[in-house]
């Protein structure tokens, strides 16, 4: 896999001139396979509004993956492509049971709710950042008058806000509860690459096969400069979906240039390379804080992202050696996150700068 290098300068330098970026996964650049396919499709012109060969050819490598005849949409972003897939799903005195750490509840500002004209999130509790099968029981099963908006929904974020994943059988299980309340099951797929990657699955084993209606794939957090997938197994769901798409503002008309770097991640494989390698990051930095004294790895690290417990001293030591990291995800912490072009050199510094700010504090 191509990488290309991060500046990760040596713990032991004192002087740290430019800032060391694990916040997100959206602060890395464009990865190759991606730029190349974005220069080749510039290279002729070709029709507007997804009606070119980029477009067609990149949702066909879509159905190649998933293994099966799905319909493919490409918007901008990931609010969008959860709002616009919510508002498809929901009538507007519908709800979408949700994690209450989901990016749809704490991130989207209203954005599904806006779209879909006031279906309800209604937001359960689970362990590791999933929502329970009971969650999504107790919450259909408390009220069924016409007072209460009704349940149509279950969203599950693969991985999880809280970088643990849904293994085949506790997807499974969400879906025996789905089917007995005729609820549809959406996927935030921010970091479905790296769930995959994780599971060692398929993406079609991890989707339609595991009971999944409909997928929000990111292409951002995996190496795109943007662009997020909407993928419908079930096509009828799929129906008018590109009216929303352009009234909401996320037709491109040179779709070409969203298709083409998408095209570039599947027939080369970095969708998936990229993840591993974005996974594999996560895991060193786990596995080199995890006996540190004061430094407590707050979930099982299963994607690309890394929580820890560290005191306000350690934080601070950390921000003063330039290191970009958030603290009000999740459930809090700090929060790293890998991606396609983390080095180990990078990630090998975090750990020196963690362990020498944990001795002193
Ligand atoms: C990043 C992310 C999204 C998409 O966010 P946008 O900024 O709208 O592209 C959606 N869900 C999760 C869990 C995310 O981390």
């Amino acid at each position: 896999m191509s990488q290309t290098s991060s500046t990760a300068p040596s713990s032991n330098d004192d002087t740290v001139s430019a800032p060391r970026f694990l916040a997100s996964d959206n602060t890395s650049g464009i990865c190759p396979e991606a730029l190349e396919y974005l220069h080749r499709a510039n290279e002729v012109d070709d029709l507007a509004y997804g009606n070119d060969r980029w477009t067609a050819e990149a949702s066909d490598a879509f159905r190649d993956l998933f293994e099966t005849d799905c319909e493919v949409f490409f918007v901008f972003n990931g609010t969008a492509a959860n709002s616009l897939v919510l508002a498809s799903l929901c009538q507007s005195y519908h709800s979408v049971i949700c994690h209450q750490l989901a990016h749809i509840e704490t991130d989207e500002c209203g954005g599904p709710e806006f779209f879909s004209n006031g279906s309800k999130l209604l937001t359960v509790p689970g362990d590791g950042g999933r929502v329970p099968p009971e969650g999504i029981e107790t919450t259909v099963t408390k009220r069924g008058d016409i007072h209460y908006p009704r349940p149509r929904v279950v969203s599950l974020t693969q991985a999880t806000e809280v970088g643990t994943v849904y293994d085949l059988e506790q997807l499974r299980a969400i879906r025996e509860v789905a089917d007995r309340y005729d609820l549809r099951v959406h996927m935030d797929g921010a970091r479905f690459a790296n769930a995959c990657a994780s599971l060692d699955v398929s993406p079609a084993e991890l989707t339609w096969r595991a009971g999944v209606d409909v997928l929000c794939f990111s292409g951002t957090k995996n190496g795109l400069a943007f662009g997020e997938a909407v993928i419908f197994f079930d096509k009828r769901l799929a129906e008018d979906f590109e009216y929303r798409c352009k009234q909401a503002g996320q037709l491109a008309s040179k779709m070409r240039y969203l298709a083409a770097p998408w095209l570039g991640l599947l027939e080369t494989g970095a969708w998936l390379s990229n993840a591993q390698h974005a996974n594999a990051m996560a895991r060193r930095l786990a596995d080199g804080v995890t006996d540190l004294p004061g430094v407590n790895l707050m979930f099982d690290a299963q994607a690309n992202s890394v929580f820890l417990e560290l005191s306000a001293a350690t934080q601070n030591a950390l921000r003063a050696r330039q290191w970009t990291f958030y603290t009000f995800i999740g459930e809090g912490g700090v929060r790293f996150v890998c991606s396609w072009n983390t080095s180990a050199e990078l990630i090998d510094s975090l750990i020196d700068d963690i362990r020498q700010a944990v001795a002193v504090a």
